[in-house]
């Protein structure tokens, strides 16, 4: 497969129009209306220039399109909201999965049936309705698929593990332009990758997954001063280890700009940080345990209350406004008094950091767990995650960004998260991946995908141990 098309733009129309005539979705070629629409991501950062997009209306319609771009050299990526987008794509094809809306919430049995292009909030809602949450992320406006694939690190992580964990099933177009039904005894190599190898394994369709019953939760953030901040880590750090497994904790140095929509007074065009607490048990139990923090430091804002699960979104309040934004995250072994004091040396009050925000969230719990069955998310001992990010049109924030990397290297696993460096080069692939995880998902991008088609498989060829000798 070569890396770009070697149709004039003239044979590439007729082409695509073959295309348009054989699905029932749109198909947009750069100078068409609904391209611009269509391709442009969540984060404006990345310029999406794709030859055509295409959005289909059914699985069938994305088995088309993967074989009408294995047949014509073209690379297909897929993209639900764009909050993850890395590749321009350049002279290839998108599939933007928007119309793949189903959801199906089944109470008795505890599971729904969720379409590629769905966001968080629907199933969150939608569950809601008869008492049940599912394991989504911290923002409910990030599509559901592509943060499964990722592993998917969420509020109540240390309480009920990773989003690939509780997947039964998944409904894939490989590589081969094949529709696939995917379970733990169909297809268990593509179940492994399909949970944490992001979309190396193919274009997911549907997921299918568990609910928890759990109508509500204790939990919100507290807010501080940024000048307060060496307290209150000092505090969170040593309250934090002593937190049970109903809990699931971070914090995160913001610097929201006074214009930003929606940002309470106290927190706008200001540094503050902000302590967030999600809490699965006996609320007034969650209260005292965070009366603990309450007491670091005056308080600027207290958010934390029993709320519907359908409130989840507040515990960590992201924002739901695209931006071009700068992600750069790792995984710590340990925060020691060392690494903290580091940490705000960099990003604290004084310091001058451009970040938008800096976070670190405490794992372990169920987090470290291997759930029933094997997956390709890796990085199960690390202890804290720690994730910056910036305005990617700000010049100081990606040096910025290294730098903070730098001060904690002592600390550091050398692993990422595939949802926060999405794996798409052989470095990216080896802090994404262990070397086992690697070779097992380049098998799988040999097996179902022999042409080379799917964007997202690239980096298990290129990165597996066979291809860099
Ligand atoms: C505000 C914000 C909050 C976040 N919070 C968390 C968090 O708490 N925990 C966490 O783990 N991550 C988090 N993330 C990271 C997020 O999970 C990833 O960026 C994820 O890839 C977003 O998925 P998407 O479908 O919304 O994005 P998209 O950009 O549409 O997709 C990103 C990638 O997902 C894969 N993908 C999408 N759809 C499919 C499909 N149908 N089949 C196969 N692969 C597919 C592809 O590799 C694609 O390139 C957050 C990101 C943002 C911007």
């Amino acid at each position: 497969m070569s890396s770009s098309p070697t149709q004039s733009p003239g044979g590439r129309r007729a082409r695509f129009d073959e295309l348009r005539a054989r699905v029932s979705g749109t198909v947009a070629e750069r100078h068409e209306p609904s391209y611009d629409e269509l391709v442009t991501p969540w984060n404006l950062a990345v310029a999406m220039r794709p030859a055509a997009v295409v959005a289909p209306l059914s699985a069938a319609d994305v088995a088309t399109a993967v074989a009408f771009a294995r047949a014509h050299d073209m690379t297909v990526g897929v993209q639900a909201t764009g909050h993850g987008a890395v590749s321009s794509l350049a002279g290839h094809v998108l599939l933007a999965t928007r119309h793949l809306d189903e959801v199906a919430v089944h109470p008795e049995q505890g599971w729904a049936r969720v379409g590629a292009g769905v966001r968080w909030t629907r199933v969150i809602e939608e569950a809601a309705r008869c008492g049940l949450a599912p394991l989504n992320g911290s923002s409910p406006d990030v599509g559901v698929v592509g943060y499964t694939t990722g592993g998917g690190v969420g509020p109540m992580a240390r309480t009920f593990g990773l989003a690939a964990d509780r997947v039964r099933a998944f409904d894939v177009v490989t590589g081969d332009g094949v529709l696939r039904r995917v379970t733990p005894r169909e297809h268990p190599d593509l179940f492994f990758a399909l949970r944490g190898g992001k979309g190396a394994g193919g274009i997911v369709t549907a997921v299918e997954l568990d609910l928890l019953p759990l109508a509500s939760f204790y939990g919100g953030a507290l807010y501080f001063a940024g000048e307060d901040a060496p307290g209150v880590v000092d505090r969170w750090r040593a309250w934090s280890r002593t937190l049970p497994e109903q809990a699931t904790t971070s914090f995160a140095i913001l610097q929201v700009p006074p214009d930003a929509p929606g940002t309470p007074p106290p927190l706008a065009g200001r540094m503050a940080i902000g302590v967030r607490f999600l809490w699965v048990g006996d609320p007034q139990h969650g209260a005292r345990l965070l009366d603990e923090m309450r007491a670091a430091a005056p308080v600027l804002l207290d958010d934390a209350a029993v709320k519907p699960y359908t409130k989840v979104g507040s515990v960590h309040a992201d924002p739901v406004d695209p931006l071009p934004g700068h992600e750069e995250g790792m995984l710590l072994t340990d925060l020691t008094d060392e690494a903290a004091a580091r940490l705000l040396a960099v990003a604290g009050p004084g310091s001058g950091s451009p970040q938008l925000m800096v976070e670190v969230r405490q794992l372990g719990g169920a987090y470290a767990r291997e759930a029933d069955h094997p997956c390709a998310f890796t990085h199960r001992d690390a202890a804290f995650s720690v994730l910056a990010v910036g305005i990617a049109l700000d010049p100081a924030v990606v040096p910025h960004a290294r730098w903070l990397c730098t001060a904690l290297a002592d600390w550091d696993t050398g692993g990422i998260w595939p949802n926060h460096g999405p794996p798409h080069d052989a470095t990216s692939a080896r802090r994404a991946y262990d070397e086992p995880t690697l070779a097992r998902l380049a098998a799988v991008a040999e097996r179902y995908d022999p042409d080379g088609v799917l964007a997202a498989a690239a980096f298990a060829r290129r990165s597996a141990p066979a291809a860099r000798t």
